[in-house]
Order: structure tokens, then C-alpha cells, then sequence
């Protein structure tokens, strides 16, 4: 039972940063290291403030936790500081909360009751406590590898590990099949490898958690192209299932902006993947921000990553432009409710350090120098319009122009779903309008015994959807290899978010 009085006596507290210069000096995470007896008592006392909510919307539904996280029975735990009991009931919903913990939006927040009215406080800080239990979970050897007790004789090929591939993998894995993860790139771990920059995640954390699945028997081959250096012949001849985890890394580009040929404008994920890659020890940044004016285009996560990142390059001036105007500093009742996801908006700790954002804007045109290299953008303020069949267009609000220095442009405008691939090709599979793999009730594919899961079926999404993917397509390939499943299966296919992606 909850203290019923704790959100009373307590306000919301979540983690303090680390100094600016102190965070702009290293690619560490943002938050600081807390003694653990103070971080304990800070995350102890914040749990109280759960009110164990006869409907808890925190803990499900299409606007909580999609991992169905059983959000105050651990919160209960904490407060009573039984960490190792709060941990058990963590990890009986998610793979990875360290992962959560740290990366999460937390639909969950936005749906806790504590969050209608300011006057209560604000929401429980449960992210935080999720990445608490976690930690304190490896720092006291709660979190040990957990071996299958039989075996099934049957063999499951994963493509990709990004969360998803994980999640799937570390579930089948402990039902017993024989489960081999195939990574085209160099190193495990998808977007949260080479598209996550350190000072949201460090590697470490992930590394952590590979290590554990690598002792329950799940195998990894990185370096290998599925469909390519090995081919669906010797995938069928070799597996009895295959989980298709590819993500959805297709970025959008745009082609439209006069100028966009010039050097120095580039997708997002040409500046982030050799960012991450430079903080790996693999060398310099072949396209580093420093001692350049950047701008960003694109005002999303993507986006704010490449923002930080520019920061620590040690770039003369960083500029992110949204097209959308400005939002609320506060939830706006008609137009998003509590509790869906609010449209609000959101400063991640990149925007505190440095650069500004504006906001109803798009770039006219790129400007480039004798050379063909982008020295310049010329701004129109806009409007967003929408026609009746939803089709959307960017509309000038005037002729005048502002101009902007501009050694580097990075298009952050999202992602078109998965890449064309060979593999996809190979299985007969083709895409949707949406460019993302269709399933079945079953999340198997057009292809017999073959299943998608995480950005592959959903589009570019969350860490905490891809967990919940993976594990319900794990509940369903364990079913298609024995006809039935203990595993859990949080979600379900071709379920679309409502709001927060
Ligand atoms: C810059 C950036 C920042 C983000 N920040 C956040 C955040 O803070 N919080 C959050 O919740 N979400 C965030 N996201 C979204 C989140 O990272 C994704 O939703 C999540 O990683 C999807 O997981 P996935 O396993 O489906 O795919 P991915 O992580 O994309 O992994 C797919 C993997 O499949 C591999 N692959 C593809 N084809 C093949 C093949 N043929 N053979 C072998 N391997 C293959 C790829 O190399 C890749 O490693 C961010 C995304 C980006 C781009
Ligand atoms: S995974 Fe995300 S939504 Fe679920 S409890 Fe953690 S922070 Fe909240």
C-alpha cells in the first residue's frame, strides 16, 4: 500500500545536470553522478509520492507505459527501499530499463494523475526511479544472466540488434531455442550503438547488458549483411524462424531546397553514426561541427542529438529550425488532454547549453561559395497548412528573407521507413505506403515463418516500443516453434500510436 499522503509532502524532483562546461568538456552522460546513499533517498522519496491509483493510467493503455511497467507496485517497493523485490518486478516487464530509464520520454509521466493539476505537485519522476532500480539492480548483483532449464532443438535467426533485435532475442533465448543475432555493422546495438549519442546513454550501459545475454547463449555475428553474406537459401536451410528487427534508418531527405547538392549539407545520421563511432576509439569525426556555424533542420530528438553533438564538437554557432510554431510551455487541454501525450514543448539539455532554436520557419535556399561548399541559408517565416485530405504544405508567410551563416546543414526531417535491402527483396517481402513491413495478427510477415517487430513494423519509433515488439514477437515465434507460449506479449501488432511515437 502506498503512503497516501506522500505526493502531499513531497514535490516532484527529478535528477540534477552536471555543470554546462563540465558536460561540454566530455561526451558523458548529462546527469550528475550521485552518491548512491543520496540518489537512494532522493528516488525513495520521489515513490512515495505514487498514489497507487485504483487505475494506475501510468502502467498501460494506449497512454502509459507500453511495456504494461507495473509502474506503483515497484514504486511501493522502493519506497520501503526493497530494491532487490522492486528490481524483479521490473525486469518481469522489461528487458532493458536501463535503457528506458535513461532514454524514455515517459509516456508514462505524461498519464500519471499527479500530472492533471500542477497544483499536486507534478508527475512522479518515474523514469528516473525505473533507472534507479536498475542501476542499483548491477551495482548489487540483482541483474545475473538467466539460463533456459530445457531446450527445444530449434534455431531462430534475428536480423538486427537494435532494442527490438535484443529484447526478441534475450526472450527466446530463455525459452530455450538455439537464438544467432546477425548485425551488418561492426557493433551490436542499432540506433542505440551509432545513432544515440553518449551523453544521453554511454556504451557502457548497453555493453552491460550484452554481456548478460551473451552468458544466457544468445550468439552474435556482427559484420554480416543478412541477404548478403548470407542468403535466404542458407537462412531457411539453417533457422526454423527468423525475426526481421532491420529498423527503419531509410532518412528523408530533401531534395526539394534549392542548393541541397552543395558540400557540407547533410543527413542527420552522416553527422551522428561517426560521432558515436569517434567516442568508440574508431578515430576523428569525418564530419565534425567544429569551429562551424550548423544548422539543424528539423525540430525532433534526431534533431536535438545532433545539436548536443555539434556543441561538443565545438561548433561557432548552432541554430535549430522547426517549421511548427513554438509550443506551450503547458499542457493544452483541447488540443491533447490529459493523459495522451501532450503537445508541449520540450527543451532537451542539449538546447540549455548553447545555439537557439526558432521555430515557424524553412530554409528558401542553401547558399554556397565559389567552391560549392554551403556558406549561407536564407529563412522565410512560414505557416503549416493541411488540406482536407491531410496533405500538408509549408506556406511563405511573406517575401523577406533572413539570412543565416551556414558552414554545415544537417537534415534532421526523419526517417521513410526501411531501406530497400536485398534480404527483403530475397523473402519477397515489399513494403508498405508507410515504407515499414506488414504482419499479421501473429507478426509474421507475407513470408512464412518469417516476423518483424520494433522500427521495421512501426516506423521510426522509441526504445520502449521496440522492447515491447520484441518481446510479443518472441511470445509469437515461441508459439509458431512449439504451439504454444508462456512469454509475455505486451502488444499488439499494427497497433499505431496515438500521439507520442
Ligand atoms: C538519433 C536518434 C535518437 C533517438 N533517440 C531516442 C531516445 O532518446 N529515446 C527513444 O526512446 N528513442 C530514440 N530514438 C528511436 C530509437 O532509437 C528507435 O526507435 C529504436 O532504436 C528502434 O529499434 P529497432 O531495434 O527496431 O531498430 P534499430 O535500433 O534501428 O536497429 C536495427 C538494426 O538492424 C541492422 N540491420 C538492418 N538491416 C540488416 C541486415 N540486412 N542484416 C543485418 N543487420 C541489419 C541495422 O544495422 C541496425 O543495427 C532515436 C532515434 C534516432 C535516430
Ligand atoms: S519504459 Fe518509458 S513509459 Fe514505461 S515506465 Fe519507463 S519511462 Fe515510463
Amino acid at each position: 500500500m502506498a503512503d497516501p499522503q506522500g505526493f502531499m509532502k513531497h514535490n516532484r524532483q527529478d535528477f540534477k545536470k552536471r555543470p554546462v562546461a563540465d558536460r561540454l568538456s566530455d561526451w558523458r552522460e548529462v546527469y550528475l553522478d550521485l552518491e548512491p546513499k543520496v540518489r537512494d533517498q532522493q528516488v525513495r522519496t520521489q515513490a512515495t509520492r505514487c498514489m497507487d491509483c485504483g487505475i494506475p493510467f501510468c502502467h498501460s493503455g494506449t497512454a502509459g507505459c507500453p511495456l504494461g511497467n507495473l509502474i506503483p507496485e515497484w514504486n511501493d517497493l522502493v519506497r520501503r527501499g526493497d530494491w532487490e523485490s522492486a528490481s524483479d518486478r521490473l525486469h518481469a516487464t522489461n528487458n532493458f530499463p536501463e535503457f528506458t530509464g535513461r532514454l524514455c520520454p515517459a509516456p508514462c509521466e505524461a498519464a500519471c494523475v499527479l500530472a492533471i493539476s500542477t497544483d499536486a505537485g507534478g508527475a512522479v519522476a518515474i523514469k528516473r526511479v525505473e533507472e534507479t532500480i536498475a542501476d542499483v539492480s548491477w551495482e548489487n548483483g540483482y541483474v545475473q544472466p538467466s539460463q533456459a532449464t530445457v531446450t527445444s532443438g530449434k534455431r531462430v535467426a534475428v536480423v538486427g540488434s537494435g532494442p527490438a533485435g535484443l529484447a526478441a532475442a534475450q526472450q527466446l533465448t530463455r525459452a530455450g531455442h538455439e537464438v544467432v543475432v546477425y548485425e551488418r555493422d561492426d557493433r551490436l546495438g542499432g540506433l542505440l550503438r551509432y545513432g544515440i549519442p553518449e551523453f544521453k546513454m554511454e556504451k557502457k550501459v548497453l555493453d552491460r547488458r550484452l554481456s548478460q545475454l551473451r552468458k544466457e547463449g544468445t550468439k552474435f555475428v556482427t559484420g554480416c549483411e543478412v541477404g548478403v553474406d548470407i542468403t535466404v537459401e542458407q537462412l531457411r536451410a539453417q533457422f526454423d524462424a527468423v525475426v526481421l528487427a532491420v529498423g527503419a534508418l531509410r532518412g528523408r531527405d530533401d531534395v526539394a531546397t534549392p542548393g541541397r547538392e552543395l558540400t557540407g549539407v547533410h543527413l542527420a545520421m552522416d553527422h551522428l553514426v561517426p560521432a558515436n563511432r569517434a567516442c568508440e576509439g574508431d578515430g576523428a569525426s569525418s564530419i565534425s561541427a567544429e569551429g562551424k556555424h550548423v544548422i539543424i533542420i528539423g525540430g525532433g530528438d534526431t534533431g536535438a542529438d545532433c545539436y548536443g553533438t555539434a556543441t561538443r564538437q565545438g561548433a561557432l554557432s548552432v541554430t535549430q529550425l522547426d517549421q511548427y510554431p513554438q509550443p506551450p510551455s503547458v499542457r493544452d487541454d483541447e488540443r491533447s488532454p490529459w493523459p495522451v501525450w501532450p503537445w508541449i514543448l520540450r527543451t532537451y539539455p542539449a538546447h540549455e547549453e548553447a545555439g537557439e532554436r526558432k521555430f515557424a520557419v524553412a530554409v528558401k535556399r542553401f547558399v554556397g561559395d565559389d567552391e560549392g561548399h554551403v556558406r549561407q541559408i536564407e529563412l522565410q517565416k512560414v505557416r503549416v497548412e493541411k488540406d482536407a485530405s491531410g496533405r500538408r504544405s509549408v506556406v511563405p508567410l511573406s517575401d523577406d528573407v533572413e539570412v543565416l551563416p551556414a558552414d554545415m546543414v544537417l537534415l534532421a526531417i526523419g526517417f521513410e521507413g526501411v531501406e530497400h535491402m536485398r534480404l527483403l527483396d530475397d523473402l519477397g517481402i515489399s513494403l508498405t505506403q508507410r515504407g515499414t513491413i506488414s504482419c499479421g495478427s501473429d507478426w509474421q510477415t507475407t513470408a512464412p515463418g518469417v516476423f518483424v517487430c520494433g522500427d521495421a513494423h512501426r516506423g521510426a519509433s522509441l526504445v520502449v516500443w521496440a522492447i515491447a515488439e520484441g518481446r510479443s514477437v518472441a511470445n509469437s515465434v515461441d508459439k509458431f516453434l512449439t504451439g504454444s507460449s508462456n512469454l509475455p506479449s505486451p502488444v499488439i501488432p499494427n497497433l499505431l500510436p496515438l500521439a507520442v511515437v
